[in-house]
């Protein structure tokens, strides 16, 4: 990150609307410039009994604002599976924490890609068949289909969650 002047942020939207221009003129305080990057994939999530959740795993672009929601996913499955794992069993539960998690992590990860190229179509028709789709009152955010994103859950049982299906066991 780096730090970045109000002038800087302001030149960064020329072009749009004065009002963006008028709104980010008034930003007070550390101004931090800071790039985005798409990962790949991560192959690897456990080794040993060493497991990573949420960025440090499958970190990825803003586009579908889902960075912390899948992380909170992570760790809902995480202490799920540890739940009812005795200690010679835990191997086996951190595997099934990433057969529950890391397939699903990418797709949210190769979905923020592709949000990126959606919402940054140059001027032009694509774009503004984009703009219209908007308009009419869109059924979601982008052309990237979000029942599988937002609806059930992560756990296997959904009625306890997490925390209470330990004390449960
Ligand atoms: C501007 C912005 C807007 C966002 N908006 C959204 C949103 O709307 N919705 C959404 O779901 N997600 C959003 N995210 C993404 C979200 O913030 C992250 O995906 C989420 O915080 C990841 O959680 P995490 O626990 O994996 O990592 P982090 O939140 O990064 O936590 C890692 C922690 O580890 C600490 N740490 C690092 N190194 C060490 C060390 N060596 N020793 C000890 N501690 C260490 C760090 O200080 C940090 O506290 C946004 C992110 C940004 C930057």
């Amino acid at each position: 990150m780096l730090p970045a002047g109000t002038d800087e942020l302001v030149g960064a939207y020329s072009g749009w609307d004065d009002r963006v221009a008028a709104i980010l003129s008034k930003a007070k305080g550390d101004i931090l410039s800071f790039a985005l990057y798409h990962r790949r994939r991560d192959p690897v999530w456990v080794d040993g009994r060493v497991a990573l959740v949420g960025d440090a795993c499958h970190a990825m672009l803003p586009y579908q604002a889902q960075g912390a929601s899948q992380a909170m996913e992570d760790a809902a499955v995480l202490a799920e599976e540890l739940g009812g794992a005795t200690d010679d069993v835990i191997d086996i539960a951190l595997r099934r924490y990433v057969d529950r998690r890391a397939k699903h992590a990418g797709m949210v990860q190769d979905a923020s890609l592709q949000n990126k190229a959606f919402y940054h179509y140059p001027d032009g028709p694509q774009q503004q068949a984009r703009d219209e789709l908007l308009r009419q009152g869109f059924d979601g955010e982008s052309d990237v289909s979000y029942h599988w994103l937002w609806s059930g859950t992560p756990l296997n049982d959904p009625d306890l969650g997490a925390y209470e299906y330990r004390f449960a066991r």
